[in-house]
């Protein structure tokens, strides 16, 4: 069975045709080239989010999911259904397992299973780090994501993949780095960021450096974009309910989330947050503080200032969220565990590792970090 991943749609939220695939919606054009990239025009709301090769996109993500269900077995390789049913024991004394939709029969790879709570919110950020590859210092795009409330990590990803990807996805470095955001002011940071997302050849291509592999490496460096949404595929199907999402500032992010939950986010149901950070200090227990409202880029995008002591944060609601709640999110979560991991002897030898084995690190890095965590009683 064969189920489509809608990639090409509307992306923006209050539109009618959020999340709606180009099969099933007749207010959009396609191709489009007025923005100088081939893309969808919704004639609704006026957005032109770039096209994808739709075909590619589901043939990777298709292989990356079976992949991740063959090993933890939270949902069916076959169908991505999460009805599963034990199903006897293989000779060697493994848990098999049966889809009770499809009925595929299955031995996850990891048999020893932490069980999966729904968060309330999940926060997500990004990372660069260093690998080796055809040279030293190449660049591995990687994606984590926490349960923002208890701070364990729901899923980490990168964008290096061992599985086939059609040209239109792979990563193809220019030579040029977007300029680094300088500004010690905060605002001034997010205003550059927007201006940054503007200098792209289209807004979801970012180039954050060169990420060639190893010559003769199996396996291939996705564009951040496609892996972004990759990563949200899966937390979807394991947290379909999921109504807050914290993302710290990348355009691509938001395409991504809102794309996955789409049928949440076109009911006004979820919330979608950009975060910003500048801990200047240990946070307090003073409460923190409103400051300002600012405008930014291209979308216009409202950003509220937070104030604690000398700590600053810009929170910028993407779906009419309000200002209570605004005071209550943050980037917490990733905070507690880049700091963890800064101190992993593993992970400050990045640099000297393939793009594949880093990869595998950061999974394992993973459990071992929510291995640590005081449990929670699971309510
Ligand atoms: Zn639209
Ligand atoms: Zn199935």
């Amino acid at each position: 069975m064969l189920t489509l991943f809608t990639i090409n749609t509307c992306k923006s939220f209050g539109c009618r045709n959020l999340g709606l695939p180009v099969s099933a919606c007749a207010d959009y054009s396609w191709p489009d080239y007025r923005l100088g990239y081939p893309a969808l025009h919704c004639r609704a709301c006026g957005s032109y989010p770039p096209l994808f090769d739709e075909l590619q996109f589901n043939e990777w993500l298709s292989a990356y999911l079976s992949d991740y269900a063959s090993e933890y077995g939270h949902f069916c390789p076959e169908c991505y259904r999460k009805e599963i049913i034990c199903y006897g024991h293989n000779p060697r004394g493994t848990q098999r397992v049966q889809c009770r939709a499809c009925r595929k029969v299955w031995t996850p790879k990891r048999q020893k299973q932490r069980k999966v709570v729904p968060p309330e919110s999940i926060e997500t950020v990004s990372l660069i780090v260093p690998f080796q590859g055809n040279s030293s210092e190449q660049k591995l795009y990687v994606l984590i994501s926490f349960d923002a409330v208890s701070g364990s990590v729901l899923h980490i990803s990168t964008n290096f993949t061992q599985h086939l990807v059609g040209e239109t996805l792979r990563y193809r470095w220019r030579g040029i780095i977007e300029p680094d955001l300088h500004h010690s002011d905060i605002v001034n940071r997010v205003d550059m960021r927007e201006i940054q997302f503007l200098r792209r050849s289209q807004f979801d291509e970012i180039q954050y450096g060169s990420a060639m592999l190893k010559r003769n490496a199996r396996g291939a460096i996705l564009r951040p974009v496609i892996a972004a949404h990759g990563h949200f595929r899966v937390l979807n199907i394991l947290f379909p309910q999921v109504k807050t999402h914290v993302i710290s500032h990348e355009c691509f992010l938001r395409g991504a989330v809102i794309t996955a939950w789409a049928d949440l986010f076109r009911q006004r149901e979820g919330g979608l947050w950009y975060i910003e950070e500048e801990m200047n200090e240990s946070e307090s227990d003073i409460p923190w503080t409103f400051l300002s409202k600012t405008q930014h880029g291209w979308w216009q995008t409202q950003w509220q200032l937070w104030g604690q002591g000398e700590n600053r944060r810009m929170v910028c609601p993407l779906t009419g969220g309000d200002k209570c709640n605004a005071k209550m999110l943050s980037l917490r979560a990733s905070r507690y565990f880049r700091r963890w991991l800064n101190g992993q002897d593993e992970f400050s030898h990045s640099a000297k590792l393939s793009a594949g084995r880093l990869m595998q690190i950061f999974i394992s890095l993973a459990h071992k970090y929510n291995d640590k965590l005081p449990q929670t009683s699971g309510e």
